[in-house]
């Protein structure tokens, strides 16, 4: 009745439309999320009719993307945020019309749930990406809610929480709603992450307060460069870069991601929410651009005709700047565009470790010294070379891994569909 155990992306819609309620969302031993259905099921069909594994639904009003850089002129703002600040630009224009904003948050216990904004002040905690699954049956019947009653609607969250809120609306295009994605690799299993929650306490000798896993510690002057860091109960805080903290290694290297993940058919093109949100890796390297790194930078695709009017109205507002640029830009360096994640060969073997091991001997196995060591020394050459050199590297790597051809493809499958291409008049390097 509901989708296979390994295409299941733990999106919770089924659970939330089930009218009997038979269905909960269950961990299992490698801590990821999967519906458990009941006796008391009545075999109504609804949540296969909901589910966007089971049942995909591709948007009307689709057209071939409009893609930019994208940068928050509030500097504060900007060090807030994982990337250029593109979500809180939404969220303003959202807040300046009573609108609502749907985002992520830590809760109590650092588990990640998606939640509804009405102001900046419930927005702030909805910055910065969590890099675990996220809970969100809660908010989908509460979005229709909002819908229904004629508001203004703003929903972020993952790709396929995007495509569950689709389901859980039957299909039905609201032209209240607006759907933001942000580009995803993978949703981290929360039960490793419990325990490195504990590891991290108990070496520390100190309560967990507050959590940061993109924090710009450090200015982006050189390399996108973020930081883990943490706040204790004591008011201390430590920070640690990424290749100093064992969950990020362990997410980082693909190996503790959801199975569905890794064939995502949300990380492909044509995307299906209104904006795609992500990263501006590489940005500078094949195409000039007067935004700069500095601080953060967002790339964002707008995929509908809903999406290109919002992007008219956000750039009304003197709070961003813009640049337009093209589609194989983005994509070149940014794989979760247009392709899932890689299954590490080890991705088992390592959640068979996690079942059976301590933390403390899993990061003796994956997060040995010589990682640590390796990490250290790319980071040191990429801090002498600088973004655009060591940018410019990676994309000597990518021509001989043939990916420009590849993304070459991607963009014809999207011109079949939409018929013209609208890439942007950068000048060339
Ligand atoms: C799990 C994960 C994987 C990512 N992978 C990539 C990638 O491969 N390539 C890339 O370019 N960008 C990736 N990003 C997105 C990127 O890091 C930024 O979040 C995005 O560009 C928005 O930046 P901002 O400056 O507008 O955001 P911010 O103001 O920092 O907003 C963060 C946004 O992310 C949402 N969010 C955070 N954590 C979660 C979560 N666990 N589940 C659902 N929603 C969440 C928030 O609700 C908000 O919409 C990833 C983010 C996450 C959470
Ligand atoms: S078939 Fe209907 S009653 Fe049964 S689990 Fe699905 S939604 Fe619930
Ligand atoms: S609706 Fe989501 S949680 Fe339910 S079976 Fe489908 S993918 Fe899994
Ligand atoms: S990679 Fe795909 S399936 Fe996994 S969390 Fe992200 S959007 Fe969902």
């Amino acid at each position: 009745m509901l989708c296979d155990h390994k295409q299941c992306t733990g999106c919770a819609a089924c659970a939330a439309v089930c009218p009997v309620g038979a269905i909960q969302m269950q961990q299992d031993a490698d801590g990821f999320y999967f519906p458990k259905v009941a006796e008391s099921c009545i075999h109504c069909g609804k949540c296969e009719h909901t589910c966007p594994v089971l049942t995909p639904r591709s948007r009307p009003d689709a057209v071939y993307p409009q893609a930019y850089v994208m940068k928050h002129n509030n500097r504060d703002v900007l060090l807030q945020s994982a990337s250029g600040g593109m979500f809180t630009l939404l969220a303003q224009w959202a807040f300046a019309q009573n609108a609502c904003v749907y985002g992520a948050c830590w809760d109590e216990n650092f588990h990640v749930q998606l939640r509804r904004a009405d102001s900046m002040e419930q927005l702030a905690p909805m910055r910065g990406s969590k890099y675990v699954y996220s809970h969100a049956k809660a908010v989908y019947r509460d979005a229709e809610q909002q819908l229904k009653a004629g508001r203004t609607v703003v929903f972020t969250g993952v790709p396929c929480q995007i495509a569950a809120l689709y389901g859980v609306l039957q299909g039905r295009e609201y032209p209240n709603l607006y759907t933001a994605e942000i580009v995803c690799h993978g949703a981290g299993s929360e039960k490793v992450f419990d325990a490195y929650l504990a590891d991290i306490q108990a070496q520390s000798g100190k309560k967990l307060k507050a959590l940061d896993q993109t924090s710009k510690k450090r200015p982006w002057t050189k390399l996108i460069q973020r930081y883990i860091c943490q706040v204790w109960q004591d008011g201390s805080e430590s920070c640690a870069n990424f290749s100093e903290d064992s969950y990020t290694a362990f997410y980082m290297k693909n190996l503790c991601f959801n199975e569905s993940c890794y064939q995502c058919p949300w990380a492909s093109v044509p995307r299906k929410a209104d904006v795609t949100m992500g990263d501006f890796m590489g940005i500078g390297v094949t195409k000039r651009h007067y935004i700069k790194l500095k601080d953060g930078v967002s790339a964002v695709w707008f995929n509908t005709q809903k999406g290109v009017q919002l992007r008219e109205k956000l750039s009304e507002s003197t709070d961003a700047c813009w640049e337009k640029c093209d589609l194989a830009e983005c994509m070149e360096f940014n794989h979760t565009l247009w392709k899932p994640s890689t299954r590490p060969q080890g991705r088992e073997k390592f959640l068979d470790n996690f079942n059976k091991i301590s933390y403390s001997s899993l990061k003796a196995q994956y997060f040995t010294p010589k990682y640590k060591a390796m990490r250290v020394i790319k980071k040191s050459i990429n801090m002498v070379l600088g973004a655009h050199l060591t940018a410019c590297g990676i994309d000597l790597v990518q021509q001989k891994n043939g990916v420009p051809k590849k993304v070459q493809e991607k963009l014809l499958t999207l011109k079949e569909l939409y018929g013209q291409s609208e890439e942007a008049e950068c000048s060339k390097r």
